[in-house]
């Protein structure tokens, strides 16, 4: 495969030195050195991404946009193959080539409250200079990915139709989300009467997906796939699902999740450093929402997997979905409890 793709790049793979680089789930990534030059060489993962060509649309549209506007900005888009392509097609899937970023590497998770603070403001960056940007020439790469309501009913079908068995396992977990759909009829107004606007949002700000300096500064976002129109809420929401917890949600031992204060108030104060004079008073009032929400959706998709028989996420153990949709549940409960606190603390 290197054989083929190398050489558009005008890399001769005889020359160069290619290993798999990374911890990435979604996409295959190789680190491609050749002489005094690095790269990021990725396939994208079809199985997640139908139409490759519209992640490239998007980044290049990006890209243009940011290289007049901010010529400063590091946005890592592709670069070009020899005749001015930014995604490869072959018979063997979608390929497409970073530079790499000098002196960079990614925190798999957040240890230190500044590296959650880094991270928050490198997306808050990243929304602002785009907020000029007009968002609908943007296409949905992932289409409904964060849309709760499709989630929650997606959730109700696999109710109805689960084994009896599973179900079973599952009704205390069931219960706790029936009662919490609050967080659902929040989601249908915001979005029902277009409370908030639709921004060019990252849709994945795990913390791997910014790359640090030496001095653990934040140089940039990566990862553009999920990039498409969508609500501030989902970024700042899965940064506090994924920073805020100790744990990720493959932990087993429930007295490990915790909500960290302090982290959570890093990400406030790093991505309103950015957005704090862009966000709308309404945008302001939905920031702990935002953690609700996705705690919650990311609670109702284990669950409805486990009730599927695992077809989407798949199962490493028996109950590997139900013990993940539970982990999610007792984050939301403490997150729901520390509530006042959080409030208190962004308020004040
Ligand atoms: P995910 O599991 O987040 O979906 P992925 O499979 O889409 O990941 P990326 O996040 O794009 O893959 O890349 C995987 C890792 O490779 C990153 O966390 C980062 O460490 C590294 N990486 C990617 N692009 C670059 C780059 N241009 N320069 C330096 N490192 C990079
Ligand atoms: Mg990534």
């Amino acid at each position: 495969m290197f054989k083929k793709i190398l050489p558009l790049y005008g890399i001769d793979p005889v020359v160069c030195d290619v290993k798999a680089f990374g911890d990435g789930l979604i996409n295959y990534t190789w680190s491609v050195i050749t002489g005094s030059d690095r790269y990021i060489l990725q396939q994208v993962n079809q199985n997640v991404f139908k139409h490759p060509f519209d992640i490239d649309h998007n980044i290049s549209l990006l890209k243009d946009y940011l290289d007049t506007e901010y010529p400063d900005y590091l946005f890592v888009a592709p670069v070009k193959d020899l005749t001015g392509n930014s995604l490869i097609h072959t018979e063997e899937g979608y390929f497409r080539m970073f530079r790499f970023v000098a002196n960079s590497h990614s925190f798999n998770v957040a240890e230190h409250k500044d590296e959650a603070f880094e991270a928050a403001q490198q997306f808050g960056k990243f929304s602002r200079l785009l907020n000029n940007f007009e968002v609908q020439h943007l296409r949905a790469t992932l289409p409904d990915f964060h849309n709760l309501s499709l989630r929650y009913h997606q959730f109700l079908y696999a109710c109805e139709h689960a084994s009896a068995e599973r179900k079973d396992k599952s009704s205390e977990l069931i219960a706790y989300l029936l009662a919490n759909k609050d967080i659902v009829e929040t989601f249908e107004r915001i979005t029902d009467r277009k409370e908030i606007p639709l921004r060019v949002i990252h849709h994945d700000t795990k913390i791997s997906n910014v790359l640090f300096d030496a001095q653990n500064k934040g140089i940039c976002v990566i990862d553009l796939d999920t990039v498409m129109p969508g609500y501030f809420i989902s970024d700042i929401g899965d940064m506090i699902r994924t920073y805020v917890c100790p744990v990720s949600e493959e932990e087993t031992d429930m007295s490990k999740i915790e909500i960290r204060k302090d982290y959570f108030k890093a990400i406030y104060d790093g991505y309103m450093l950015e957005m704090g004079t862009t966000l709308t008073a309404l945008e302001k009032s939905y920031f702990i929402y935002a953690g609700k929400f996705l705690i919650y959706m990311q609670a109702l998709r284990f669950l409805a997997d486990y009730l599927q028989n695992d077809v989407y996420y798949g199962s490493g153990y028996e109950g590997h979905n139900l013990n993940r949709a539970e982990n999610q549940l007792t984050l939301l409960r403490r997150y729901l409890e520390t509530g006042e606190q959080l409030k208190a603390l962004i308020d004040g």
